[in-house]
């Protein structure tokens, strides 16, 4: 199985890169940020009670994206490997998914992470605001996001970078130079 973990700040081009693996290596994408929209936009319960912590630009709790990423990983008990986007984001979820995988018997393939400077990360975010009118993205919730991923996210690099697995890819340039780039590296991994 190919397990890839796509890493970066918000606005580092996770999603738009997801889509493009996702045809070339016949993966199922998984991403946190999605399916807590898709709550949100269904009015369940759980919607419910994420909303607000989206709207601040804070993290919801490991135990809620855990369980989301757990009843994921049963539904597709015989896949090719998986792509998780915006997940795992603290310790604690990079440690509950190293154990989910490997009670499936695999582990995590490596971890791809973009890197992308903070002031160009505002620019496209605000941007994406406009265009798509996601709700979050807007300047004060944009910055707030940045320093939570600064404190809790980035931590998560250094998980993987200790387990070997961490590769660093310029997320700056065309979106298809970044898409070869990643492309090159998970050619070497599905080795
Ligand atoms: P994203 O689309 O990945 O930028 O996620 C949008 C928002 O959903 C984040 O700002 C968080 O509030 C929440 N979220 C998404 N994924 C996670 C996660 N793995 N852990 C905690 N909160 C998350």
């Amino acid at each position: 199985m190919l397990n890839l973990v796509l890493f970066g700040p918000p606005g580092a081009g996770k999603g738009t890169q997801s889509a493009k693996i996702i045809d070339t290596f016949g993966l199922i994408h998984l991403s946190t940020g999605d399916m807590l929209r898709a709550e949100k936009a269904s009015g369940s319960e759980l919607g419910e009670r994420v909303k607000s912590i989206i709207a601040e630009g804070k993290l919801v709790s490991d135990e809620i994206v855990i369980e989301m990423i757990s009843k994921r990983l049963d539904q597709h008990a015989d896949a090719n490997g998986f792509i998780f986007d915006g997940f795992p984001r603290t310790i604690p979820q990079a440690e509950a998914l190293d154990t989910l995988l490997a009670e499936k018997g695999t582990a995590i393939s490596g971890m791809i992470s973009l890197v992308v400077p903070d002031e160009e990360l505002v620019v496209r975010l605000v941007k994406r605001g406009i265009d798509s009118g996601r709700a979050d993205d807007n300047e004060e919730t944009i910055s707030k996001r940045i320093i939570e991923y600064n404190e809790k996210t980035l931590p998560v690099e250094s998980y993987y970078q200790s387990q070997n697995k961490l590769h660093r890819v310029e997320g700056v340039g065309s979106i298809e130079e970044i898409g070869q780039n990643i492309a090159s590296v998970l050619n070497e991994l599905n080795k």
